[in-house]
């Protein structure tokens, strides 16, 4: 049985529990807004789903239908199921942080992803080991035959979703990312809030 819809709130963080077999279905409920996403096993933090092993596996820059992201200790942890935003996602950028947003200029605190998965997994009395590097789920980095890359903006349409298949027990993290100064999060207004679903 499905659970009910669970926000995410704009420049916020939220996690969850999904029991291995499940899915968590991710909406870009306004269509432009990137969601950093984690997921750690349940019985130990300190494996999670890692954008480095899940390249080897999959050999792509960004997942396909049916592609399998890998943890840390080599064994899949979430898989793509379905997808209707476009396939652009980012598997290469760190999430953001206080200290990035100072060398884009921010002289005060700035909301942050990293500071998102933590305050998101506390709400679940619990503490990421580290920040891994997210799926940039809706994220638009393109690449070009040379290797640059660019800041791109996001191809989704409003409530367009993935739909990803716990192969373990997890805990999944969210943060709707607060990046305003990069059009990451498309040019047509602030961050806003996602949705996600366990089904
Ligand atoms: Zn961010």
């Amino acid at each position: 049985m499905a659970s009910d819809i669970i926000t995410i709130p704009a420049r916020r963080g939220k996690a969850a529990r999904v029991p291995r077999g499940r899915s968590v279905k991710v909406i870009n409920t306004h269509g432009q807004q990137v969601v950093d996403t984690w997921a750690f096993n349940a019985e130990d933090l300190r494996e999670f789903m890692s954008m480095e092993h899940s390249r080897v596996n999959f050999m792509k820059l960004r997942p396909a239908l049916g592609d399998s992201f890998f943890s840390n200790a080599r064994r899949p942890i979430l898989t793509l199921v379905e997808d209707t935003s476009g396939g652009a996602h980012d598997t290469l950028m760190a999430a953001c942080d206080n200290a990035r947003y100072g060398l884009l200029g921010c002289a005060e605190y700035h909301d942050n992803c990293t500071d998102n998965l933590a305050a998101g997994l506390a709400e679940l009395g619990l503490e990421p080991p580290e920040t891994p590097s997210p799926l940039n789920l809706f994220m638009n980095i393109p690449w070009t035959p040379a290797g640059e890359l660019a800041w791109g903006e996001p191809v989704s349409k409003p409530g367009d979703y993935v739909v990803l298949r716990a192969e373990l027990d997890l805990i999944v993290a969210f943060s709707a990312c607060p990046q305003d100064i990069l059009p990451i999060n498309g040019r047509a207004g602030p961050p806003t809030e996602a949705h996600f679903r366990i089904e």
